[in-house]
């Protein structure tokens, strides 16, 4: 990032203060802020490279000029043409925990969150959608569809902590995926304000191209969500979790596609590799464990457990220098000795629905898995899972305080690929941090592979500005090495999480001369340039 440049473009005080006043005139003063720790606290998502400069004391190396909360349409109209006018950046604004620097201010100027816009707008029950305001969360969602019966079936492990708005800009996956699809899937059609301040409905348009599909996935550089009518389902009835137990990840993975390819559909459908399956395996023997113990079961807890960062604060140091800093011997001693432990390869797999239907399709299902090799463990793998799908990141922090780092990458082939895919990538990141993986997401044509790494901090996490800058070195290479494994291998470089910031260099690579269909697309949605400078390469 070029924090010079960035600088140079910012928005000068005067300027600042007359588009401050602006905003307040067309919302209301108390829903506009300049105030430092807003200023500080819109500076960021939850990319993890910039949680290594937060370490170090960046707190806010782009912070916005000012943050406004619309409360309207009209109002996010009305605010795209006045940051058009005084040619400001616009940053729209979900929860910010996008993963990529995807809401980074790079250019400062107006970060729009839309939270304020939270309604359920209508619900239509003969024809099974819903039209809510973008800015209502994942789990506030949930709760309004199912206190009427009914469910989006859209789970992501951030649920409690991102927006509507945010899932359609991300392309967003849940863990439900295999059954209900991702977000675009659901979606029937959007209300979008574009860089000239027009409000386009694509419920207005029917034959033609899908501008649905133009739109969902542009994070933040086309447009402003305002609102969206999804596809909704009937609440569950009923929902069998399961565990099963295979000799090697090839069979696991054959499994999931002779499922998905026989027309079962499945709503939780996750197989671990080997390292990640040694630290279930526990869970999977013991009664379920109790929700209030909620680290337990999340991934990054399973991390921290393998490389003992679980232990008093000054051995934790010690062992996770010694350990990470090794990553390639660390790989190779758990590749070495899990083989010999007979770990296996566990797969967690989940039926809901109707109740009757429910009954035939797990049985289908487990009669399928069981048939290709998988060993049934009974539901307690299973429950356990459900009782913990949205611990994942608790242990993050952690791994920062020990003086390492961690993050995810979520790739994704066709199925003739994928085992090519998953050791590519491993064999890539191996030489620079500790590695593990799941499948997740699998459908009749592919799947996604989840890729958790953590690797030291040089200088063993005293984060002075060497050893940031020397972090972020490492980083960099982790992420350049692994993209590029997954686009050599014939994968997209990402499933779920986005391009942001972190991936946007990568573009080109990944979509080829289509670029230039983006850039077309740019100058017509946001002809000023105003949204989300910097981001997903155009
Ligand atoms: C612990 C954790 C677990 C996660 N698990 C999952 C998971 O299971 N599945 C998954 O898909 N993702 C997951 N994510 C990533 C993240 O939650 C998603 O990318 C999510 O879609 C972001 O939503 P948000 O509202 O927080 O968006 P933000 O982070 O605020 O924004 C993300 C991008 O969308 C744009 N944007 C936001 N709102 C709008 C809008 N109304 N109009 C136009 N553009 C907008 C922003 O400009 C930005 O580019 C996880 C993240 C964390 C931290």
């Amino acid at each position: 990032m070029d924090r010079s440049r960035a600088a140079a473009a910012a928005v000068p005080p005067q300027r600042r203060a007359d588009v401050a006043a602006a905003l307040a005139r067309i919302t209301s003063p108390a829903r506009v802020s300049t105030t430092p720790p807003d200023r500080v606290a819109y500076a960021r998502d939850l990319w993890p490279r910039g949680l290594l400069a937060v370490r170090a004391g960046d707190v806010a190396p782009f912070p916005p000029d000012a943050i406004v909360w619309p409360e309207s349409v009209a109002e996010v109209q009305a605010i795209v043409r006045l940051a058009v006018e005084h040619g400001v950046p616009i940053v729209p604004f979900g929860a910010g925990s996008g993963v990529c620097g995807g809401t980074l201010p790079l250019r400062g100027g107006i970060v729009v969150d839309v939270k304020r816009m939270r309604r359920l707008v209508a619900l239509d029950a003969a024809n099974l959608t819903a039209t809510f305001e973008t800015g209502i969360l994942g789990e506030h969602l949930e709760h309004e569809l199912g206190r009427r019966g009914y469910t989006l079936g859209h789970f992501p492990s951030s649920i409690m902590c991102s927006t509507l708005g945010g899932w359609l800009a991300a392309r967003s996956a849940g863990q439900c995926s295999s059954r209900y699809g991702k977000i675009e899937d659901m979606v029937r059609s959007v209300e979008v304000v574009l860089g000239t301040g027009e409000r386009l409905d694509t419920a207005d348009a029917g034959a033609g191209a899908d501008l649905n599909q133009l739109l969902v996935g542009s994070e933040g550089t086309l447009g402003i969500f305002t609102r969206a009518t999804l596809a909704i389902r009937p609440a569950p009835e009923a929902r069998r979790m399961r565990g099963f137990r295979f000799p090697r990840l090839a069979a696991g993975c054959e499994a999931i596609r002779r499922l998905m390819q026989r027309g079962l559909r499945p709503s939780v459908l996750r197989l671990y590799d080997e390292l990640d399956s040694f630290m279930h395996r526990r869970a999977g023997k013991a009664a379920p464990v109790p929700v209030e113990s909620p680290q337990e079961g999340s991934m990054y807890a399973r991390m921290l457990e393998v490389i003992g960062v679980d232990q008093p604060p000054a051995l934790r140091r010690r062992a996770i220098a010694a350990l990470l800093d090794r990553p390639a011997l660390l790989n190779r001693a758990v590749s070495t000795l899990l083989p010999r432990l007979g770990a296996g390869c566990l797969l967690v797999v989940g039926c809901e629905g109707e109740r009757r239907l429910v009954e035939g399709e797990a049985a289908a299902v487990f009669r399928e898995l069981e048939g290709a090799g998988g060993v049934d463990l009974g539901p307690g793998p299973g429950e356990h899972w459900l009782a913990h799908r949205y611990d994942v990141s608790f242990g993050l922090s952690k791994i920062f305080d020990a003086g390492a780092f961690a993050d995810t990458m979520e790739v994704a082939t066709t199925w003739d690929r994928l085992l090519e895919l998953y050791r590519a990538v491993k064999r890539a990141l191996a030489p620079h941090a500790f590695v593990m993986a799941h499948f997740s997401h699998a459908y009749p044509d592919g799947c996604s592979i989840y890729f958790t790494f953590a690797a030291a901090v040089p200088g063993g996490g005293q984060y002075d500005d060497g050893a940031r800058a020397a972090a972020e070195r490492r980083y960099d290479e982790i992420w350049r090495a692994g993209l590029a494994a997954a686009h050599g291998a014939g994968a997209t470089i990402s499933h779920h999480h986005g391009v942001g910031l972190s991936k946007a260099a990568f573009m080109p690579d990944e979509h080829g001369e289509a670029m230039r269909v983006f850039h077309a697309l740019k100058q017509v949605c946001d002809p000023h340039g105003i949204f989300n400078p910097g981001k997903m390469g155009v």
